[in-house]
């Protein structure tokens, strides 16, 4: 029966994975998954995730279904640490909102909504993004249209390009922004551009639908991350929102999202709500349930929310650090040729490089180091027993 389904492409980032557990010298490196490691380049349990684990285990809850959309309780703080406790909309009860398969399943959720009650069938992405956003947005059945985003002079954001797209779409476009810690590129809008971006939708009447994958991520802050979402709810925008723990708890395979939806009164918010639950039952019926009890035990409680908050503090501080040693390395002790200040300007996970793909390629060749072929890497993979080996490597890759 399958004779005629054809071959597909390997996933990019897992094609580098493949071949990083193929090499067999202690010297290599993985810097294309995007995962948080310590300075061990260990994966990282948060303690405060261990904990939670033990308070779980000690209330030995049953493993029942929950209902569609999710554990009230984490949906509840999640929007909560998104949207602040000051939320107009969240106080007004007027936030639909559900749990979802980690932020994917939270894209899948709110894009499979936008495709059947938003009145146009396309959404803009960033010309630059990360690779599922099309894919997932293809199999909503949108279409999927660009706007500027990369500048490939500075390695930055492309601020007057962006501009002119957003004004030249039709009015009533759907934009999906990242709220912060952009992945692949690591440049966020500054909250001046944030506020300007704001203003441009006003005028075009554009939807604003937030990729939130990495809160607390870019500054080690929850609220500064939250700024353009909480800045567009501020000026009565009706945005969606996609969240993720996947990082900022480090509960990857757990697979814990929640997605929302910011609605003009609680009638609004009743029938959003009816339809998120049609479509979420024939999807998976149910989300599971041992991750969001984690998020939850940890959110609702005080002693253990502060815990986390410094984590993840901890977590963006040692990327920050990575990140000044690389520039320092490639700049200053290899005399890299170029401007590397873009290593050192960029947040979040990611470093965009900038090598071009025939230096990557040479970096495997030669050095045991793996990275995406658009020049993108895990700052996080980056540690202080590695990072000279790869400054050293890139360099000589760039010299050719
Ligand atoms: N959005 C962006 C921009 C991402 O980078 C990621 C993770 N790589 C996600 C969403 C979703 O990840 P997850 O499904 O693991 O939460």
């Amino acid at each position: 029966v399958w004779a005629k389904v054809p071959l597909g492409p390997r996933d990019a980032i897992l094609g580098v994975t493949e071949a990083f557990k193929a090499d067999k010298s202690p010297k290599k490196i993985n810097l294309g998954v995007g995962a948080y490691r310590d300075d061990k380049g260990k994966p990282y349990v948060l303690p405060s995730v261990k904990k939670a684990e033990e308070q779980l285990a000690k209330a030995g809850h049953d493993k029942e279904y929950l209902p569609i959309t999710g554990l009230p309780e984490f949906v509840n703080a999640a929007i909560k640490l998104a949207y602040g406790e000051d939320s107009k909309p969240l106080k007004e009860g007027r936030i639909a909102a559900t749990q979802s398969i980690s932020g994917t399943g939270a894209l899948r959720i709110g894009l499979a909504f936008m495709a059947r009650f938003f009145p146009q069938k396309e959404i803009y992405l960033p010309d630059k993004t990360w690779a599922n956003h099309a894919a997932i947005v293809k199999d909503c059945g949108l279409e999927v249209k660009h706007y500027k985003y990369y500048d490939p002079e500075t390695v930055g954001v492309a601020w007057e390009g962006f501009k002119a797209d957003v004004k030249a779409a039709p009015n009533g476009s759907a934009f999906l922004l990242h709220a912060a810690a952009f992945n692949p590129l690591g440049t966020d809008l500054t909250k001046e551009q944030w506020v300007e971006l704001c203003e441009i939708f006003k005028e075009k009447n554009h939807f604003a639908f937030f990729d939130m994958a990495y809160q607390g991520f870019a500054s080690g802050v929850f609220e500064d991350d939250a700024f353009p979402v909480r800045h567009f709810v501020e000026q009565g925008f009706p945005i969606a929102l996609c969240q993720s723990f996947a990082k900022n708890m480090g509960l990857y395979g757990e697979r814990v999202g929640a997605f929302s939806l910011v609605c003009a009164d609680k009638e609004e918010k009743a029938r959003v709500d009816s339809q998120l639950k049609i479509l979420i039952r024939p999807m998976y019926s149910n989300p599971p349930v041992h991750g969001a009890r984690l998020a939850a035990q940890i959110l609702n409680s005080p002693e253990l929310y502060k815990d986390w908050k410094l984590e993840v503090k901890g977590m963006a501080d040692r990327i920050i650090s990575m990140r000044e040693a690389l520039y320092d390395l490639l700049q200053n002790k290899y005399n890299t040729p170029g401007d590397w200040s873009h290593v050192k300007r960029q947040i979040g996970m990611f470093s965009y490089t900038g090598l071009k793909p025939e230096q990557v390629d040479a970096l495997a060749t030669h050095a045991h180091i793996y990275l995406t072929r658009d020049g993108r890497i895990s700052m996080a993979a980056l540690n202080s027993s590695n990072i000279e080996y790869f400054a050293e490597n890139v360099s000589k890759a760039v010299k050719g």
